[in-house]
């Protein structure tokens, strides 16, 4: 069984086509810009089994043509990768298209065998200094750099995203060293910049937790520009969405 925190049906950001997109109910990180703190609890949402989302994917079919297929994205989705390893190969059992968004963390024999059963990797490398990834995440991107290294090693295809946040993840020289680090990787096949937004502000009120961004602003043109001059230098598709 899966905890799911919600399901959108018509995605059209996590993965080529159109997707059915689920959200699954924890985070191991605890990003300061956070979208969606509602998910990052281990607990809430609601229990589903493979079958009923392999339900779900079949009413959506047609609409799919031939790029679409099942995103599973979190909070994050590699918390609960045993049951995911039973929903993935039943999905591609029935020849639906199957992506991971994730941060990367867990690295493990698990997330091996989970891999074998995935067509894309929607891979978030949220800062590329360690010290900055803590204060941004409170996570080490020591297992993230790892994750990212072992997709390249079995050529796993990837879309690597940043998200750009004023004052936390747009200094240059990170900038430049995150492309750097990622340069020869072969199996990039896009890289995404998601400026930061302040759309999932209203969350926190809701949740009566304390926002650790209030009041910072979403980055300039200049500023999304800027970085995506540089991830230019390193990658032939860089899409700022
Ligand atoms: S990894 Fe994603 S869901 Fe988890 S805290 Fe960070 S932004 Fe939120």
């Amino acid at each position: 069984m899966l905890r799911v925190h919600s399901i959108e049906t018509f995605g059209t950001h996590e993965g080529p086509g159109i997707r059915l997109v689920v959200f699954l109910q924890g985070c191991n990180f605890r990003c300061l810009y956070c979208h969606n703190p509602d998910t990052q609890s281990a607990t809430g949402g609601r229990e589903m089994s493979s079958d009923e989302i392999i339900e779900l994917l079949q009413k959506q079919r047609p609409y799919f043509k031939d790029k679409g297929g099942l995103t599973v994205s979190g909070g994050e989705p590699l918390l609960q990768r045993q049951a995911l390893i039973d929903l993935f190969t039943k999905t591609k059992k029935t020849g639906f298209n199957v992506a991971l968004d994730t941060n990367g963390s867990i690295f493990d024999e698990d997330t091996k065998k989970l891999l074998t059963v995935t067509d894309l990797v929607l891979l978030d490398v949220k800062h590329i200094d360690p010290v900055w990834h803590l204060k941004v995440t409170n996570a080490s991107n020591e297992p993230v750099l790892q994750f990212a290294k072992y997709l390249e090693e079995i050529n796993k295809p990837m879309w690597l995203r940043y998200v750009l946040v004023p004052g936390l993840t747009n200094q240059k020289e990170f900038l430049e060293k995150w492309g750097q680090h990622f340069a020869a990787y072969k199996n990039i096949k896009r890289v995404e910049i998601l400026p930061f937004h302040t759309f999932g502000f209203y969350k926190y009120k809701e949740l009566g937790i304390k926002n650790p961004l209030e009041g910072v602003l979403p980055p300039t043109k200049e500023e999304i520009q800027g970085a995506f001059g540089i991830f230019k230098k390193y990658f032939k598709e860089v899409y700022i969405r």
